[in-house]
């Protein structure tokens, strides 16, 4: 990845043997290295041996998870706040587990869509709760740094499965309980289109 990296500052115009720039194809790899270990995660060594029994059937809730991802059509970064909930069957999550869990998928090249729904379906396979509801809100700098749609460097996405997604009651639940930022509950209502985040067309 090293000599990559040589070649991508020469093909910017600058000069690799520079002495500012010496180093930088070592931290580059070792910095990608880290931002795309996700691939190499395994779920169940994540979770290890996190998952209980109980006899809870409440709300579950992890809010605010910070995350950083990297996005696919740019390899930039986009970077927000994560919010899980799931209503368990028999099975929870250890809470501490929820962020690695986010962390997995994030540290991939991703779209925020496909990362949301990472999360929602990889929690419903460990545990089959009744239902589980992942919002994501983030900043795209794909977006904001190249100064394109300013408006809309800010996305919001969502996945809601079982009881999230039949009955309104416990998605509005939810909604309030994490409070966006956005204020985007009435987007995610009508559901968020497909490619909101990071437009790959340009
Ligand atoms: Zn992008």
């Amino acid at each position: 990845m090293q000599e990559l990296i040589r070649s991508l500052l020469a093909e910017m115009g600058e000069d690799p043997t520079r002495e500012g720039l010496l180093d930088t194809p070592k931290r580059v790899e070792k910095a990608y290295k880290f931002l795309t270990s996700g691939y190499d995660a395994d779920i169940d060594q994540v979770l290890n041996n996190a998952l209980f029994t109980v006899d809870y059937s409440e709300m579950v809730i992890v809010k605010d998870i910070d995350f950083y991802s990297l996005c696919e059509h740019h390899l930039l970064p986009f970077f927000g706040k994560c919010h899980v909930a799931y209503i368990p069957t028999t099975k929870v999550i250890g809470l501490s587990k929820i962020p690695r869990l986010v962390d997995v998928f994030a540290r991939r090249l991703q779209v925020q869509e496909r990362l949301t729904n990472q999360i929602a379906n990889v929690i419903k396979d460990k545990i089959s709760p009744m239902g589980v509801a992942v919002v994501m809100e983030a900043t795209h700098l794909c977006m904001s740094m190249r100064g394109v749609e300013k408006q809309n460097s800010f996305a919001v996405t969502s996945a809601m499965a079982g009881v999230f997604r039949d009955n309104a009651r416990t998605r509005m639940e939810f909604l309030e309980l994490i409070k966006l930022r956005s204020g985007a509950a009435g987007v995610i209502e009508q559901r968020t289109p497909a490619g909101l985040a990071c437009v790959d067309d340009y």
